[in-house]
């Protein structure tokens, strides 16, 4: 299926259109990106590659990059990993630390603030560089060594992370973190600044639109039972407590980031990247959005 001219005319037809949201500025670096940038890449899963707009300038991944810590400690542990973190929607926003309380420590799901400083807690158990073991999946799932970390991002993130430094601790004093906390906070500040445009970010997530296996086929990341689970929690759990709505109306398992990217995979088909900076209330790129849900609409491409 040929998917430019309906790419190229949602894409032209949004920046026809008011533009609505704020970029995150509880990042100091993240509110000096130019808030009209707007991209779009698709990879199908015979790599064939479908873009409008900015699709190769870089930007931060942010919580998009819970979907690959998720995956590394999925493989490794399986169902093990779920006695330290949850699967059910939280219906609350991204950092929030009421609910946490509420559970004991053991946070909701995975792509939450608290479960992802878990799952980076998991991977330093797991792997004695887990920085390297990220970036090399990214950049052979990408097949591009330019992707990587920024120091600028995690150390702006860093500066004013208090939020996340509370949701870590309460999980330390309630014995669900094992490492020295400030240690774990630093790996995920690090991971989240990682810098992808939306070709390389198509790219990495195609394992999950092929299940769980490389591109090239020569790679297995997940089984195909996991990679299943880890699409039905982007689609319950991906997008804050915009989950549902983003499952109403784009009909896609995906996971969005503040950094203003969002990505979506249609299993046996196809991975879609958007990166567009303005973020509605709930944190979920506007234009992203927009466009996922009328590509989806047009093409029918949706689980449902
Ligand atoms: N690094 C960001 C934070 O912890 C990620 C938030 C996001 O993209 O949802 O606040």
């Amino acid at each position: 299926m040929d998917y430019s001219q309906t790419i190229a005319h949602i894409h032209q037809q949004l920046l026809l259109e008011k533009n609505h949201g704020q970029v995150a500025g509880y990042i100091p670096e993240l509110a000096t990106v130019d808030s009209e940038k707007f991209g779009v890449c698709l990879i199908n899963t015979d790599n064939v590659c479908f873009w409008a707009g900015d699709w190769q300038e870089q930007f931060s991944i942010q919580s998009i990059i819970k979907v690959v810590t998720l995956s590394l400690a999925y493989q490794k542990l399986d169902a093990q990993l779920w006695q330290r973190v949850g699967v059910e929607p939280s219906g609350t926003p991204f950092n929030n630390l009421s609910r946490l309380e509420h559970d004991y420590g053991i946070p909701r799901n995975p792509f939450s603030n608290a479960g992802a400083i878990v799952v980076c807690d998991v991977l330093m158990e797991l792997f004695s560089d887990p920085r390297e073991v990220v970036i090399t999946m990214l950049r052979t799932l990408a097949s591009d060594e330019a992707i990587h970390f920024s120091q600028a991002i995690a150390a702006s993130e860093k500066s004013e992370g208090y939020r996340n430094m509370a949701l870590a601790y309460f999980m330390k004093s309630m014995g669900n973190i094992m490492h020295d906390v400030e240690d774990v906070l630093d790996l995920y500040f690090d991971v989240c600044s990682i810098a992808v445009n939306c070709e390389q970010l198509a790219r990495i997530f195609i394992y999950l639109a092929k299940h769980g296996r490389s591109a090239d086929d020569r790679h297995s990341y997940l089984s195909r039972a996991q990679a299943k689970r880890i699409n039905a929690i982007m689609l319950t759990c991906g997008f804050y407590d915009e989950a549902g709505d983003f499952a109403f109306r784009v009909g896609l398992p995906g996971k969005s980031g503040v950094g203003g990217g969002i990505v979506a995979v249609m299993p046996g088909e196809f991975s879609l990247a958007v990166w567009s900076p303005r973020l509605n209330e709930k944190g979920n790129s506007y234009r992203g959005l927009r466009f996922l849900e009328q590509f989806t609409s047009m093409t029918e491409k949706t689980i449902f």
